[in-house]
């Protein structure tokens, strides 16, 4: 038997042994994310707590190895019934926090143990708790309480552990919430257990304070609930702001969980450990861009701490947009080496990159440009019309162009070398300056032109003065023509700035460019402006009262210009071009040829809508009872051809040939017959079929043209076959040329032209005839469809118009080289009996007709030229026109005929090899050729005949003296190109 004395010495043995042990591990025992809100261990003097009743629970004081109290509550009442021991503590503050956690540590006695009672013994307590907001519930019902648990001890012991001086320290912690009130108090029921409360802590959790990515986070008390988390803010640690709003998440274990945002070092301040320290002189920190303090970029200091940024040293600069770690760079030098090169008013600067970049990237040069005005000395500045290519500053390149300066001006040009900080050096400028004097320039281009009063044939056109004249304007050249017929213009000049350019088509649009000369010359042609010519007017009016009104203001006009004319001047006698500059000039010109002055564009009489106007608008209505037809002399497309007396009233009687339209005519027959006429009556030259007018009014319809004796030139060449001299053929020859020269100038191509298509008068005056659109080849019986479905007179056509439809004023001279081929032969027929298909494939593998018997070789050379492949090589009526004339005046030039061995009536020549075939002499081979200069050391190194030259080599003609290599390679070709045709002289077909 344990006497209770004893047994409590006992336990208290055992509790100092623990006690001690714990003392020495004391800071390993709480943790630090507890905190206390009573530990009865650590309490000094009485504990004050209440047991009821009074001989229950016992309070017993022993020490620890340090003589410090320690208190423990003992009750053992296992021998009596009933038992219901209180013991309750003093009033607990909870601190705010909602969840307290209760630790015991307590021994219990095992009920086996004890001997006897054991029917009363327990071996558990219950522990209580009551809330409430001040200490005043010492008196609590104990109904009041509410339980936490039942505490059962894992260990306990009997008397047998006492002995063997093991120590059965039970502890549990049981928590206790949510709390609501300021405090609480604490109760152990014992009910007949043998207990001894060695301690009892009540504590609860906290996340401690913390430095989590710059950002402080307090203590924080955890929730109520277990599993609850709690979202807290950091604050940012001195300097230092938030880059993203620092939080973090405090467990119900008071750990601190999930870290969110974080703050950085304030500029001019570093990281290190956890808080922001400045940066020392000599070392900056600009905002977020590095983690740690840098040392100052070259060329700049800090002597201050916590610098954000460092300054630049005196000379050195930095722009707002410079990085701060960016070294401080300064201006640039000057450029070097400048250099000018002028053009009339254009200037071409360059220069070299400057010595000293400053130590940026950026440069850019800029240019100032002065002028300097005729008060010598005093400059102005260049104006806004100076253009710079590609622009005046921020030029990349070390050149620039200056155009539209002024002719005969000094100008000083400033190259600047700029970078980023020049601006900041103002007004410090480093330049290269450059002094240049432009010279003569012809006007700039006219840039304002505009349309003036239109009529149906004419258009009136005004213009301003170029911007820049560079001169005393002379006069200006007003160059128009009809919209997509550039190789047909016509050129006015004049003084004024306003022309009227007549003769116009009507409803058309004409091209008209303009452009200035001073005394340097033309400046460049406006560009090209589009203005269009009246329509037809209609009937009624034209034939209504305007001819009324007009008669009486043309009167009126008339009349007043008379009287002011003579009131005015003297010198102008009734006559004035209304509105024209006196002294304007007016050209025409057809594929780059001049035309003569006054030759009109022909117009297509299918451009008027009513065919019947064009044909009066052209040709003159005759009164039938003015004709007697006499005989028929021929047969064409739409009748008969006669001749006849034509007597008109008031002039002599002459014969005339008188075409005829058939009966029974379709309006398009009567259109297409009368188109001859319309086209007839726009011309005005010996050398085309005069037309005398028509008749309209009645039937049949007729159109009257001068009669020519001697018929159409193929009918009459084979007649007289022989009979003439070389010169008379080639005045015929001439004269169709003459005729054909007219036509082109017009602007006609004739497109069927042909010895039968020509008409020889009794003075062997030959003129060209039969005009005509479609009707041109519909009535040619020389005419064949094409593969391409047209009908051409294939014998006589250039191959372009053969094998595209390309009929121009080159193809007509295709056509002439055949008449020639024809004349000369008498009216032998092209290509003899060769089948059109033969004829199209013999001149398109370059065969051309050989040279007709006695042919003088220049005119051959001549037809030769008219059969070039390449039409723009082909001669124009122009040159053949002047040509004939210089073999007319020289017949001499015409006694060279063709070699008779090389001129087989049914050969072919190969064209491009023909000249050779047909040289008689070295001279002539060599003049051929361009090298006539060399005839002369020819014949004296004894190469007098063109067997021998085809022998010679190169070193031959170094002998000769034939010394530029040009000249050697030349003539050296041409001698291959003619052993070549030697060897096969002629090809037959
Ligand atoms: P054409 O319809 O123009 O081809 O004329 C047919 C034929 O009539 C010609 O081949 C000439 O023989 C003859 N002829 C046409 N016009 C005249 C004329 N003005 N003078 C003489 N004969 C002409």
């Amino acid at each position: 038997m344990v006497s209770r004395r004893s047994y409590i010495k006992t336990v208290s043995i055992k509790v100092w042994i623990w006690v001690f042990s714990c003392a020495v591990l004391e800071t390993l025992c709480i943790p630090s994310n507890e905190v206390n809100l009573l530990d009865s261990r650590s309490v000094m003097g009485d504990l004050g707590w209440i047991a009821y009743p009074k001989n229950g629970w016992e309070e017993i004081g022993e020490v620890d190895e340090n003589y410090a109290p320690i208190h423990t509550y003992q009750v053992c009442k296992v021998m009596e019934h009933n038992q219901n021991n209180w013991l309750q503590t003093n009033w607990i503050l909870n601190e705010g926090a909602h969840r307290v956690f209760v630790e015991l540590k307590f021994t219990l006695r095992d009920c086996n143990s004890l001997p006897g009672g054991l029917g009363t013994c327990k071996e558990t307590f219950n522990v209580y708790y009551y809330e409430s907001n001040d200490e005043d519930g010492r008196n609590v019902h104990e109904s009041q309480y509410t339980k936490i648990d039942t505490i059962a001890a894992d260990e306990s012991f009997t008397e047998l552990d006492l002995g063997d001086r093991v120590m059965k320290l039970n502890t549990e912690v049981r928590n206790v919430g949510p709390l609501t009130k300021k405090g609480f108090y604490l109760a152990f029921q014992d009910l007949g257990a043998c207990i001894a409360l060695v301690s009892v802590r009540v504590f609860y959790k906290k996340c401690p304070f913390i430095v989590r990515n710059l950002a402080l986070f307090p203590d924080t008390i955890t929730g109520s609930d277990s599993s609850q988390l709690l979202e807290v803010s950091g604050t940012c640690v001195n300097n230092s702001v938030a880059e993203e709003p620092p939080r973090m998440h405090c467990s119900a274990e008071g750990e601190w969980l999930v870290p969110i945002g974080r703050c950085m070092c304030q500029a001019g301040h570093e990281e290190v450990n956890g808080s922001c320290q400045v940066c020392k002189p000599g070392f900056y920190r600009s905002a977020l861009q590095t983690k740690t303090c840098s040392k100052c970029p070259p060329h700049s200091f800090t002597k201050t701490e916590a610098s954000t940024s460092c300054q630049c040293e005196q000379g050195y600069y930095r722009t707002d947009m410079d990085p701060t770690n960016m070294a401080c760079t300064k201006p640039p030098s000057a450029p070097r080496n400048a250099i000018s090169n002028v053009n009339e008013t254009s200037v071409f600067l360059e220069w070299s990159a400057p010595e000293e970049t400053g130590g940026r990237k950026d440069v850019t040069y800029s240019i100032l440009c002065r002028k300097i005005s005729v008060d010598l000395g005093h400059y102005e500045p260049c104006g806004s019309h100076v253009r710079y290519l590609p622009q005046r500053t921020g030029l990349r390149n070390t050149s620039v162009m200056v155009v539209d300066l002024l002719a005969h001006t000094n100008y000083t040009f400033e190259v600047e070398a700029v970078n980023g900080v020049s601006e900041l050096t103002k007004p410090l400028r480093q330049y290269v300056s450059l002094n240049v004097t432009t010279n003569q320039a012809a006007p700039s281009p006219i840039t304002v032109v505009k349309k003036g009063k239109t009529a149906k044939n004419s258009i009136a056109v005004s213009w301003q003065e170029p911007d820049r004249p560079n001169g005393i304007i002379l006069e200006y050249e007003i160059k128009y023509f009809e919209k997509d017929q550039e190789t047909s213009y016509t050129i006015i000049k004049a003084k004024e700035t306003e022309v009227v350019a007549d003769g116009l088509k009507p409803a058309s649009a004409y091209i008209f460019q303009i452009r200035a000369r001073t005394s340097a010359g033309y400046g460049g042609f406006s560009r090209r402006f589009e203005f269009e010519t009246s329509p037809y007017l209609s009937a009624s009016r034209d034939q209504g009262q305007v001819p009324v009104i007009a008669v009486a203001v043309t009167v009126g006009i008339i009349l007043l210009a008379l009287v002011t004319g003579f009131l005015l001047s003297g010198r102008r006698c009734g006559y004035s071009k209304a509105k024209q500059d006196p002294e304007e000039e007016k050209m025409h010109f057809h594929n780059g040829h001049i035309k003569f002055p006054g030759v009109r564009t022909y117009i297509d009489p299918h451009t008027y809508e009513d065919p019947n106007q064009a044909v009066h608008e052209f040709a003159k209505e005759i009164d039938v009872s003015c004709i007697t037809i006499e005989r028929v002399i021929g047969a064409g497309e739409f009748g008969e051809v006669c001749s006849g007396p034509l007597r008109l009233p008031g002039k002599r009687e002459i014969t005339v040939a008188i075409k005829t339209l058939k009966a029974g005519y379709t309006e398009k027959q009567r259109r297409d017959f009368l188109a001859e006429a319309s086209i007839m009556g726009q011309f005005d030259h010996p050398n085309i079929i005069h037309l005398e007018g028509v008749v309209t009014k009645s039937k049949p319809v007729m159109i009257i043209t001068e009669y020519m004796e001697n018929g159409s030139l193929d009918t009459f060449l084979k007649k007289n076959d022989g009979q003439f001299t070389v010169i008379q053929l080639v005045g015929m020859l001439r004269g169709i040329a003459s005729g054909m020269r007219y036509l082109s100038d017009m602007g006609y191509v004739h497109r069927d032209l042909a010895a039968r298509n020509i008409l020889v008068n009794s003075n062997l005056v030959c003129k060209v005839s039969d005009f005509g659109l479609s009707r041109v080849l519909e009535d040619d019986p020389e005419a064949a469809y094409t593969t391409r479905g047209g009908k051409i007179p294939i014998r006589w056509t250039a191959p372009e118009a053969i094998a595209y439809r390309k009929f121009t004023s080159a193809s007509d001279v295709w056509s002439y080289g055949i008449v020639m081929w024809e004349v000369m032969s008498y009216g032998e027929r092209p290509y003899w009996e060769m089948s059109n298909q033969d004829v199209i494939k013999a001149v398109e593998e370059s065969y051309r007709l050989p040279g007709p018997m006695d042919c003088p070789t220049a005119l051959y050379h001549l037809m030769m030229d008219c059969w070039q492949k390449d039409r723009n090589s082909r001669p124009k009526f122009e040159e053949i026109v002047s040509l004939l004339d210089k073999l007319i005046r020289n017949p001499s030039s015409l006694k060279s005929l063709i070699n008779p061995s090389n001129r087989v009536s049914n050969l072919l020549v190969e064209h491009g090899s023909a000249e050779l075939c047909v040289f008689s002499s070295v001279g002539e081979w060599l003049d051929a050729i361009k090298m006539g200069r060399y005839t002369e050391l020819f014949m004296e190194s004894g190469y007098t005949s063109l067997e021998v030259v085809t022998q010679m080599t190169l070193d031959d003609l170094r002998r000769v003296g034939v010394t530029l290599a040009g000249h050697q390679k030349k003539i050296l070709n041409s001698i291959q190109e003619m052993r070549v045709q030697m060897m096969n002289a002629t090809i037959p077909v």
